[in-house]
């Protein structure tokens, strides 16, 4: 089977690891990989009929008749050229090939070579008027048919995914006609008498219904909050108030994200305007009220299409006047524009893309003419595939509802992480004393980070402290964990105290790894002596024995029976259960950032191997997820451990993919490699082996990640977590203190689930109380039984064929 790829409707980050995937997954399936240039406007405009056949050939499948059949496939598939005319331009070059007047054109698996650390997408996207006629889509099936492609993955917007669908269904009479006027012949029309198709979401703005994430969006969020976060400083400096558009015309999710992401004080977003008119003056109260507080900066984020609740639209340049009249701030508006679309995709924006770009074309080997044509998404953490039509056809019903003024439809329509960030913003952004408890429900509570500091601690400290402070609790930071305690390093934390702490990295409080059994009696005596009503730990495994700990304390020690909670938080995202702890986005970016230069440096030197040693204690997830976003070929995890039989048989792997390079063309190479996945082969003992056996093939470096790993500053969508993770916690120590309250003071004994750890499953949250979750923990190894992430480790060896490659030397 011939398929086909294309990019249509507005660019973004992570296309071009769709094409990636799509090539490879398709070469592997035994197809061929075809690519179309600039969107359905190439389909229209197809190949110059003198340029229509490449002007040099594949390696020949004969030279490989002894190798095994897949392996065949990838070789006969390796090279065709274009890729390297694709990343650099389309002009003229020595050698005289250039793809000009070839729209449809074949690709190989090196073709598309470290494409996906490239923004953007490199094989064009357009928006074609011509194929929204009939003439148009017929000469795009006539150019299909003409070059023999059987099938198409379209990744773009509901606008080209409708496209999509059309063509698919008019596909019958377009071949029909086309045979009808002698252009195809009745052998060609009997072959492609059925068109499959399957679209995939290239969206910035994350606004299509039916997944919970579009390809592109969430780099699109880290161009915002890169934004946010220097244009923070200079606000702080001068006092500045600045109004910031973002992209998003009918959808809000880039502003609520930037705006939970970034501490803004205010945001406008199409679903929900402001429900007060005029709305001006509950903006001016609100940011008036933080000035007061002795706020030095204030933000604003509007939504591209943002309006109020009479759908009058709301521009950033207005909001900054009414601040500058009504306030007398020192204001200024910032239009990100395109900064948004560009640059270097996440590491979401390269798992993801890639996990789909695998999945769709399953969606086309599978396709038959009575199956709808599917788009592929994620909803659940889960690889979905739904009915296109259905997922284009509700997205627009939030369009609608938004033009029809029922906003509660076109909130309702989102899905529920996005209500949620929305009550989340409101809850940490705004100052407010609407929601405070009655004396007798208001609690103390303890905050305190374990273990090593993870990206977003900050952010949910500072989520817990002000839902405390708007429910009129008093939140207690522990510095310095369980010593702190001991020391009597407490501090009841301000509004402001944490208003600059979304943004910032390690641990504000301070952490360390001791357990609360340093002297467990003293603890609680300690909790008693501070009235602690109920704690919060933000931190990783430590935090989870530490929870445990205190649970079975609870036998002696009565001042343990009140809620306490634990929020992963680390970067080895070892807590048993959870899909995600804080931290784990950031280090897989750091992860990511540091492996571009890595590869940078080894694809300079041509031919070198560059083991890269990462954290993660006795868990492989950074290593394993790593290697998937920064296209690793081999990874080494604790769980499968090494052994010699291993090791000599990634060295043949390695000789086979080096012998394959063009001469004086080969790439540098990546091995990810967790710290403790072995004690006997360790970094610096296969980085020598790999440059004694690579001989003249290839040599070997290693570089150790070590710290760096922790990142800088945390990830959007770690802060974003963090604000939502940590206000249901909060929920939660309230509901249960409420329960508790109900028993005589004297006593009172807090059920086994109100000791409980806060966990992401398939996207949804759930509470696990420690006492089940010790069952599903490796205690010896720091974690859990199962992980959801172990059959990436396949996925990272198939996108270098590392199977059939082997099996060729
Ligand atoms: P973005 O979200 O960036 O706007 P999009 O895919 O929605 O992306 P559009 O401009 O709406 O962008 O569509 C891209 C292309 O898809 C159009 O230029 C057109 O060629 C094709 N297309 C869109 N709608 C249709 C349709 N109803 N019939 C045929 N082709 C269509």
């Amino acid at each position: 089977m011939k398929i086909a790829i294309l990019t249509s409707g507005g660019d973004s980050a992570g296309m071009n690891a769709v094409v990636r995937a799509v090539v490879k997954a398709a070469i592997l399936k035994g197809c061929e990989a075809w690519i179309v240039r600039e969107g359905y406007e190439g389909l229209v405009r197809g190949n110059a009929e003198a340029e229509s056949s490449p002007t040099y050939a594949p390696p020949s499948a004969t030279h490989h008749s002894d190798f095994p059949l897949a392996a065949t496939n990838i070789i006969n598939n390796l090279r065709f050229g274009d890729g390297e005319l694709l990343k650099d331009g389309t002009g003229d070059y020595a050698s005289g090939r250039t793809l000009k007047g070839r729209y449809i054109v074949r690709v190989g698996w090196d073709d598309v070579r470290g494409w996906f650390t490239e923004g953007g997408t490199l094989i064009g996207t357009a928006r074609s008027k011509e194929f929204r006629t009939q003439e148009g889509r017929l000469a795009a099936a006539y150019n299909m048919v003409k070059e023999g492609i059987d099938a198409l993955v379209v990744c773009g917007g509901d606008g080209s995914l409708t496209g999509a669908d059309v063509f698919r269904s008019e596909w019958p009479q377009l071949v029909a006609e086309l045979r009808a006027k002698g252009k195809i012949s009745e052998a060609q029309a009997q072959t492609h008498s059925h068109l499959k198709i399957v679209g995939l979401v290239g969206s910035i703005d994350n606004d299509m219904s039916m997944t919970d994430l579009t390809i592109g969006a969430p780099t699109a969020l880290h161009r915002i909050c890169e934004a946010i976060d220097n244009i923070n400083s200079t606000a702080f400096s001068h006092s500045r108030a600045f109004v910031i558009e973002v992209m998003g015309r009918h959808c809000g999710w880039l502003a609520l994200l930037a705006g939970v992401a970034g501490g803004a004080d205010f945001l406008f977003i199409p679903e929900q305007p402001p429900k007060s008119q005029p709305w001006e003056d509950e903006m001016c109260a609100a940011i008036h009220r933080h000035r007061e507080l002795g706020k030095r900066k204030t933000l604003v984020i509007v939504a591209e299409g943002a309006h109020d609740i009479d759908l009058k639209p709301i521009k950033a340049e207005y909001v900054k006047d009414i601040l500058a009249e009504r306030l007398g701030l020192d204001t200024r508006v910032t239009t990100l524009g395109h900064t948004q679309r560009g640059g270097r995709p996440c590491a979401m924006d390269r798992i993801l893309p890639t996990l789909q770009g695998f999945k769709a074309v399953d969606a086309i080997l599978e396709a038959n003419p009575e199956t709808p044509s599917y788009m592929i998404g994620i909803q659940e953490n889960k690889i979905t595939m739904v009915p296109l039509m259905e997922a284009v056809a509700m997205t627009k019903e939030v369009s609608t509802a938004i033009e029809k003024k029922d906003f509660e439809k076109a909130m309702r329509l989102r899905d529920p992480e996005f209500r949620e960030s929305l009550e989340g913003f409101v809850t940490t952004s705004t100052l407010s004393t609407d929601k405070q408890l009655p004396a007798s429900k208001r609690m103390r509570i303890a905050i305190m980070h374990m273990g090593a500091p993870a990206g977003g601690m900050n952010a949910a400290t500072r989520a817990a402290v002000r839902y405390c402070l708007s429910r009129g609790h008093t939140p207690l930071a522990i510095h310095n964990g369980f010593r702190g305690l001991l020391d009597d390093d407490l501090e009841e934390l301000s509004w402001l105290r944490v208003d600059s702490w979304m943004a910032r990295g390690g641990s504000e409080l301070g952490t360390n790894r001791t357990l609360p059994s340093v002297d467990l009696g003293t603890v609680a005596a300690k909790f008693q002596e501070h009235s602690f009503h109920a704690v919060l730990m933000i931190g990783g495994f430590e935090a989870f024995s530490a929870l445990q700990l205190m649970e079975e304390g609870r036998k002696h020690y009565p001042a343990f029976h009140i809620p306490m909670v634990h929020l992963p938080a680390t970067i080895s995202n070892n807590v048993p259960m959870t899909e995600y702890s804080l931290g784990s986005d950031t280090s897989l970016n750091a992860l990511v950032e540091a492996c571009d230069a890595i590869k940078q440096s080894a694809s300079a030197s041509r031919n070198r191997v560059f083991v890269v040693e990462t954290q993660g204690g006795k868990c492989g997830y950074i290593a394993t997820m790593g290697a998937l976003a920064v296209g690793a070929c081999l990874v080494y995890t604790p769980e499968d451990g090494m052994n010699l039989d291993l090791l000599k048989r990634d060295v043949r792997f390695l000789k086979a993919r080096y012998k394959l390079d063009v001469k004086g063309k080969s790439e540098g190479r990546l091995v990810i490699r967790n710290e403790v996945a072995s004690t006997v082969y360790t970094t610096d003992v296969i980085t020598r082996m790999f440059k004694e056996e690579g001989g003249a093939l290839f040599d070997s470096r290693s570089a150790s990640l070590g710290h760096t790993l922790q990142g800088g500053i945390p990830s959007p969508m770690d802060r974003a977590r963090a604000v939502r993770l940590s206000l249901k916690c909060m929920a939660f120590v309230e509901r249960h203190h409420e329960l508790l309250q109900q028993q005589p003071q004297k006593g009172r004994v807090a059920a086994p689930e109100t000791a409980a750890v806060i966990t992401i499953q398939d996207s949804s949250i759930k509470w696990v109380p420690v006492q089940e979750m010790v069952q599903h923990a490796d205690t010896k190894n720091r974690r859990g039984k199962t992980s959801w992430w172990a059959d990436m480790k396949e996925l990272v060896e198939a996108l270098v064929a590392r199977p059939q490659l082997t099996a060729l030397s």
